[in-house]
């Protein structure tokens, strides 16, 4: 049987500085959540050699290029890539990369609000957005939403729940979404951005919300998943572990991996990194199958 890898990116999810269990996580999360991601994790840098405060736009584009954005850029850049970010982004990423090798892929985000063509009018193209139009091609829509071949960003479809038919879902049964997906894919990634946008205010009755959902999700993967299933989580920069600041943080990012051994010296990696850890000891250094 072969490998399934499950990636989840969470925005704005840095190691707190006082420790996984003395933490906003210890506080509001699944305990199994926190102990795990203390277990299965190493810290990942995200300045990329770069002065000031880690920023999305070039924080994903590292993750999911293995280019440093930060230095290509000589800053680091918010919110949506630029053209000069987006071209660094279709000329190589997981998705390409993956795709050239034979290999299944999937964004499982559901796209309800607009259509690929709208955000690329309203020039709201996010990292993900950008790489999925440049490989895939085309994303997930109500219907697949729907018909459990989705997940949508909130994970329990709370904040569409306006839209006609759509209920609320638990986040167990958005992770059991999720892994069906990832049945029918060698590599399949999913987005949480709720993280950032909650530790940019932040609000403590939103965050219990955020990461609790968060947490529930990821332990129903856990308790899901095959022993041919890997299950990654990482973050493009810190900003929720950390509540006295409304502000992105310096502080590391976890790479958690479930399933699979972690990077053999356990020492500091730059967010760069990770992408040739998944295309080389993930999916060509090893075997088919887990050890
Ligand atoms: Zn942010």
């Amino acid at each position: 049987m072969g490998k399934k890898v499950i990636m989840i990116m969470v925005d704005g999810f840095g190691i707190p500085e006082n420790g996984w269990f003395n933490s906003i996580y210890s506080e509001f999360c699944d305990s199994r959540f926190v102990k795990l991601l203390s277990d299965f994790s190493i810290p990942v840098t995200t300045d990329m050699g770069v002065d000031g405060i880690p920023q999305s736009a070039t924080g994903q584009t590292a993750l999911f290029t293995g280019f440093n954005a930060a230095q290509i850029m000589g800053m680091h850049m918010q919110g949506f890539p630029g053209p000069k970010l987006r071209e660094v982004i279709c000329r190589r990423n997981l998705f390409s990369n993956l795709l050239e090798k034979g290999k299944k892929v999937a964004f499982a985000n559901a796209y309800v609000q607009f259509t690929l063509e709208e955000l690329d009018k309203m020039r709201l193209k996010s990292v993900t957005t950008t790489m999925v139009e440049s490989s895939i091609g085309w994303v997930r829509n109500i219907e697949d939403l729907l018909s459990g071949k989705a997940v949508y960003h909130d994970l329990t479809r709370k904040t569409i729940m306006d839209k006609g038919s759509i209920r609320e879902i638990s986040p167990e049964q958005a992770a059991t979404d999720l892994m069906s997906i990832s049945r029918e894919h060698d590599f399949t990634l999913f987005e949480y951005f709720l993280t950032d946008k909650a530790g940019h205010k932040p609000d403590k009755t939103v965050l219990r919300e955020v990461l609790g959902n968060l947490s529930s999700f990821v332990c129903q993967l856990i308790d899901e998943a095959a022993e041919n299933t890997l299950i990654i989580l990482t973050g493009d920069h810190g900003n929720c572990e950390d509540i006295t600041t409304k502000r992105h943080t310096n502080n590391p990012v976890p790479l958690f991996i479930y399933n699979h051994p972690l990077p053999r010296n356990k020492e500091l990696m730059s967010i760069e990194q990770i992408y040739s850890y998944i295309i080389e000891d993930i999916f060509i250094n090893t075997k088919q199958g887990v050890s």
